[in-house]
């Protein structure tokens, strides 16, 4: 069964000024599309072909021989995953529930985002940053390029895309500010929450 690209959770202006229509016309439209269309072509005629996207990663990973279909599985999942991180009018305080968790994991709100910053700005080259739980503990982790919490018995919570290509038209060089005004403006807590069910 081929993957189709899902749907943005959202209408590609939603997350301006943040994130612009035209950043994510191509980094849905054009990035997350050719992953999946790599992976269809990847997977075709392979004893993985019927597996679902996790199994696949699963399966696939750590295997050299099987590095580009573990690239474009992993980076299938993670963008789905990445735009249901982000909402219009998101950030703030997170939920009674998750707020408990996190003073108890990091010492307080203002270390989690600090923590998280700091993990998204310092991942060098492409790559993502995540809140992911393991095990009952919360953790902030850092991935590069294609690599998945998923593929490590991790279970994510949140995640930031910091390839270039997610943030570039908008803020070039800036990073931080990217990551920034994702803490501040689009982060997604109700996501968090179903994540943590
Ligand atoms: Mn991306």
């Amino acid at each position: 069964m081929a993957f189709t690209l899902p749907d943005l959770p959202y209408p590609k202006d939603a997350l301006e000024p943040h994130i612009s229509a035209r950043t994510l016309e191509f980094h849905h439209g054009k990035h997350h599309n050719a992953y999946i269309t790599n992976l269809n072509n990847l997977v075709k005629g392979t004893v993985l072909e019927n597996e679902d996207l996790e199994n696949i990663i699963k399966k696939t990973s750590g295997d050299a021989s099987k590095a580009g279909m573990f690239n474009n599985a992993a980076q299938t999942w993670n963008h789905t995953f990445y735009w249901h991180s982000m909402k219009k009018s998101g950030g703030g305080q997170p939920p009674a529930g998750i707020a408990k968790m996190i003073n108890e994991a990091f010492g307080g709100f203002d270390k989690f985002k600090e923590e998280f910053k700091n993990a998204a700005t310092t991942q060098f080259g492409s790559g993502w940053a995540w809140l992911v739980r393991e095990g009952t503990a919360l953790k902030v982790i850092k991935t590069s390029n294609a690599d998945t919490p998923i593929a490590h018995g991790q279970k994510p919570l949140l995640t930031i895309d910091v390839w270039e290509h997610a943030y570039y038209l908008d803020y070039q060089n800036r990073r931080p500010d990217y990551i920034t005004a994702f803490i501040d403006n689009l982060l997604n807590w109700e996501f968090v929450s179903q994540n943590l069910k």
